[in-house]
């Protein structure tokens, strides 16, 4: 096999080639047999419009690509829709969720995107002759200001069942984005909780005016901008914003005792050994319910009551 070959064999397999000369190249060719790579793990080369046709057929019948309908901003139609269809849908279609994440879903980047107002638009078209209702959004990419493809916005779809018993739950969905091929992306799920919340709270108002019109949700100043346009202050030395109402007295300078008269004297050598040794005997007896030896204890006993102490015999005579 040439090297070309070889470099063509590895890459299809998700393996880096770069600088490896031939008798490496081989060698780790060899190794790749034996482990029986996929080839493309990581879906680049799949044939998207393939897969986006097969998804387009729901009920036996072929539904026109959902970006070419002419959607409304109107969701009077729209079927019962609520956070149990897109747990439904979320949790076999992410990886991220499972029956503890459902339980904390407002954590998740897709309730905080749509919480956030990323989704920048939605609409919708009723097929009445297949039978679904067909949603389109619009999402804002998250730390960027521009998608994967240099566009604004990630464009998404998906589609809700309109008859029958299951009716309002989630059929099949789409998204522009790198993740987004198999309907399991948080832009989905990001319009997915922006329908949710307008057909079953914002909705409420409007449904007896006759129109129910998804508005986008503000958005709070998160938006990314250059560094000359925030606006950064610091206090300036010498400028006080508020005037103290008391002139600022450093603590060695305060001359005064809070405590009371009768506690303020010194505590004489005998007041010491006087207090030692009841100490030792609610030590010493457990009462009070001392059960361990206060840390201070056998300083105070060094200092008090040398005699007595068999651990420090030569301190007086030291002293
Ligand atoms: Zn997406």
């Amino acid at each position: 096999m040439t090297v070309a070959g070889l470099k063509k064999y590895l890459q299809e397999r998700g393996v880096t080639v770069h600088g490896y000369l031939k008798p490496a190249l081989i060698a780790i060719a060899t190794a790749v047999d034996k482990m029986m790579l996929p080839i493309d793990p990581n879906f680049e080369c799949d044939n998207a419009q393939e897969k986006l046709k097969n998804k387009l057929i729901i009920h036996d019948v072929v539904i026109p690509d959902p970006f070419t309908l002419p959607t409304q901003n109107n969701f009077i139609d729209s079927p019962p829709f609520g956070l149990y269809d897109i747990f439904n849908h979320l949790i076999y279609h992410s990886s991220d969720y499972d029956k503890q994440g459902l339980a904390a879903y407002k954590a998740y980047d897709d309730y905080r995107l749509f919480d956030d107002g990323y989704v920048e638009s939605l609409s919708t078209v009723t097929l009445k002759e297949c039978g679904v209702h067909v949603y389109v959004g619009k999402v804002n990419p998250t730390m960027r200001t521009k998608t994967d493809d240099g566009k604004e916005y990630y464009d998404l779809w998906f589609i809700l069942e309109g008859k029958g018993a299951n009716r309002g739950s989630l059929l099949e969905a789409f998204c522009k984005c790198k993740g987004g091929r198999d309907g399991g992306c948080k832009h989905i799920g990001a319009a997915m909780y922006s329908l949710e919340a307008l057909v079953n709270t914002e909705g409420k108002d409007s449904v007896t005016s006759g129109e129910c019109q998804w508005q986008r949700r503000p958005r709070s100043s998160i938006q990314p901008c250059e560094v000359k346009d925030i606006n950064i202050s610091r206090p300036v030395y010498g400028e006080t914003n508020k005037k103290r109402k008391h002139d600022y007295v450093w603590l060695q300078d305060i001359d005064h005792d809070p405590r009371e008269e009768r506690f303020r004297r010194e505590k004489s050598h005998e007041d010491m050994v006087k207090f030692t040794e009841s100490m030792k005997t609610k030590v010493t007896t457990k009462i009070d319910n001392i059960n361990d030896e206060p840390a201070i204890f056998p300083l105070l006993r060094k200092l008090y009551l040398p005699d007595e102490d068999p651990r420090a015999p030569s301190l007086v005579e030291t002293c």
